[in-house]
C-alpha cells in the first residue's frame, strides 16, 4: 500500500502482485488522489457499498450473513409465482429488509423478465460488439424501441445504454446556440452534464417556482427555439414536477417541454405512463427521457422518445448513441417483457401505489414528516444530518435498510432517510419498516 514514497514497478514480484506505476508523476498523481480520499471521508460523505448476496427484491441477503429474496407480497401479485422453484424462500420473517431500490414495480427479479432475459441470451447472443449504425442492430432493438414508443404514445423511440446517456446526448444534438434551454435547479445530475455539453444559451430556476420560470421565459423570447427541461419526479424529495402549470407557460411563451421520467415511468398515472399522463398533459410534453434501469425490470437502458424527426436526428447526431456499444439483448429482452407486463394489466403499480399510501399515512400518524405526496419515494425529513446517519444504521441493526442522505447530496439542514417502496412489499414488511422507524426514532430523539 502506498505510504508516501516513490512507487516501485511490481512491488513485492511474483503473480498477483499490483503493478504500479513508476516515475514522479504517478507519485504525485497518487499523492492527490490519497488526500482528495481523506478529504471525502473528513467531510463525511464517503459513501460505501453494501454487497448483496441475492438478487434484488423486498428481502435481500448481505455478502457474510441475512436472509432471502422474495416476498409474500410479490406471490400474491403473481410476480414469483410457487411454481417457481425459489419461491419456497418465501414469507422470510428474518433477513434484511429493503428499502431503498428503485425497484417500484418489484420486476428486477420478476420470473417472467428473467426468462425473456435467458431467451434473448441464448437466441440473440451476449452482445452485438458494435455500435447501432455499424453492425448493432437486432430486430429486438427495433421492437423495443417501437415498444417504448407505443407505451408513451409517442412516434418514435431511441434507447442508449443509460439515461444517464440520453440526457448527455439530446441537448447537444437538438440545441445550437441560438436556442435556450431552462432548467430546474435540482434537475439530476445527468441533465445538468448534458446541458453542460451543448452551446445553448442556460437559464436555471428555482426548484418548480414557476414565477421564476416565467421571468426566465420572458428573458428567453430573443432565442430562436426555448426547451424546458424538468424531472418529472425529484427522487430526492419525491416531489412531482407541476407539469401543468409548465405546460401552459411553455405554451404562453412558446417553448417545448422536455421530462426525465426515471422516477415515474411504469407506475405514475393511471396507466403507469408517467407523470404527463398523471397530470393530464401527454399531448402537451414533446420529449421523454427514461431508465429501463429502474421500474422497467432494473437491467439497465435509457431511451429518448418524441417526435419521429428528433429521434431521426439523434441517430445522426447523439455521441453516446453514435460511440457506445449497443445494449445486450438480454437487458433487452427484460425491458421488452416489463412493458408488455405493464401494458396487459396496471394492477402492479395500483399496488404500490396502495402500499406508499399505507407507508406515507403511517409514518405521518406516527409523527414523522414525510416529503413529497403519492410517491413510493418517501423522504423521512430529520434536517441532522447525524441523526440521519444513526437512525439509518439503526434501522440496519433492525434489518431494514434504509439510507440516510445528507448535504451536499441535499440542502444544509435537510438531512433525511430516503424510504423508496415497491409493489412487492408487504402490508407486514410495510407495517415493520414503521415499527422499526418509530421505535428508533423515540431512540434518538426525532419522536417525542
Ligand atoms: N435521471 C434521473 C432522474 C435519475 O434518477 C437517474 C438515475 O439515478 C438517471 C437519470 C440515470 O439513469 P440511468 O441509471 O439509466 O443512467
Amino acid at each position: 500500500m502506498w505510504r508516501g514514497a516513490a512507487v516501485r514497478v511490481l512491488r513485492g514480484g511474483g503473480a498477483g502482485s499490483p503493478r504500479t506505476a513508476s516515475g514522479t508523476a504517478a507519485a504525485q498523481l497518487r499523492r492527490r488522489l490519497e488526500s482528495e480520499l481523506e478529504d471525502i471521508r473528513g467531510a463525511g460523505t464517503w459513501k460505501s457499498e453494501r454487497v448483496i448476496a441475492s438478487r434484488q427484491g423486498p428481502h435481500l441477503r448481505l455478502a457474510g450473513g441475512g436472509a432471502g429474496e422474495y416476498g409474500a407480497a410479490g406471490s400474491a401479485l403473481g410476480l414469483f409465482p410457487r411454481r417457481d422453484a425459489r419461491a419456497s424462500s418465501l414469507s422470510l420473517p428474518a433477513g434484511i429488509l429493503n428499502f431503498c431500490a428503485n425497484n417500484y414495480l418489484g420486476l428486477s427479479s420478476h420470473p417472467e423478465v428473467i426468462r425473456a432475459a435467458v431467451e434473448a441470451l441464448e437466441k440473440f447472443g451476449a452482445g452485438l460488439s458494435s455500435v447501432r449504425f455499424i453492425c448493432g442492430t437486432q430486430s429486438i432493438h427495433k421492437d423495443l424501441e417501437e415498444k417504448i414508443a407505443r407505451f408513451h404514445q409517442r412516434e418514435d423511440a431511441i434507447l442508449y445504454a443509460s439515461c444517464f446517456d440520453a440526457n448527455a446526448g439530446i441537448f447537444e444534438a437538438l440545441l445550437t446556440p441560438e436556442d435556450a434551454v431552462l432548467s430546474d435547479e435540482l434537475n439530476h445530475a445527468s441533465i445538468i452534464d448534458g446541458i453542460r455539453l451543448c452551446k445553448a444559451n442556460k437559464y436555471r430556476y428555482k426548484h418548480m417556482d414557476m414565477q421564476d420560470l416565467e421571468a426566465k421565459l420572458q428573458d428567453a423570447q430573443k432565442h430562436r427555439l426555448r426547451l424546458v427541461a424538468t424531472d418529472g419526479a425529484f427522487s430526492m424529495d419525491g416531489d412531482i414536477a407541476p407539469l401543468r402549470e409548465i405546460c401552459q407557460l411553455a405554451q404562453k411563451y412558446d417553448a417545448l417541454v422536455f421530462i426525465d421520467e426515471c422516477h415515474a415511468t411504469g407506475f405514475l398515472g393511471p396507466n403507469g405512463r408517467g407523470t404527463d399522463e398523471l397530470l393530464g398533459v401527454m399531448d402537451k410534453v414533446t420529449i421523454i427521457n427514461s431508465t429501463l434501469g429502474k421500474a422497467l425490470g432494473g437491467a439497465a437502458g435509457g431511451y429518448t422518445t418524441g417526435p419521429k424527426p428528433l429521434i431521426d436526428l439523434l441517430r445522426q447526431r447523439s455521441r453516446p448513441y453514435l460511440f457506445s456499444n449497443s445494449l445486450p439483448p438480454a437487458v433487452v429482452g427484460c425491458a421488452s417483457k416489463a412493458l408488455d407486463l405493464l401494458m396487459e394489466s396496471n394492477a402492479i403499480a395500483q399496488s404500490m401505489a396502495a402500499k406508499t399510501q399505507r407507508f406515507r399515512s403511517k409514518m405521518t400518524a406516527a409523527g414523522f414528516s414525510i416529503s413529497g405526496k403519492d410517491h413510493p419515494i418517501c423522504p423521512v425529513m430529520l434536517g441532522d444530518a447525524r441523526l440521519a446517519a444513526v437512525m439509518a444504521e439503526d434501522m440496519l441493526n433492525r434489518g431494514i435498510y434504509v439510507i440516510g442522505f445528507s448535504y451536499p447530496v441535499v440542502p444544509k439542514g435537510k438531512a433525511r432517510i430516503r424510504v423508496q417502496i415497491s409493489a412487492v412489499h408487504s402490508d407486514e414488511d410495510i407495517d415493520r419498516c414503521v415499527e422499526a422507524f418509530t421505535e428508533v426514532g423515540r431512540k434518538h430523539g426525532a419522536l417525542p
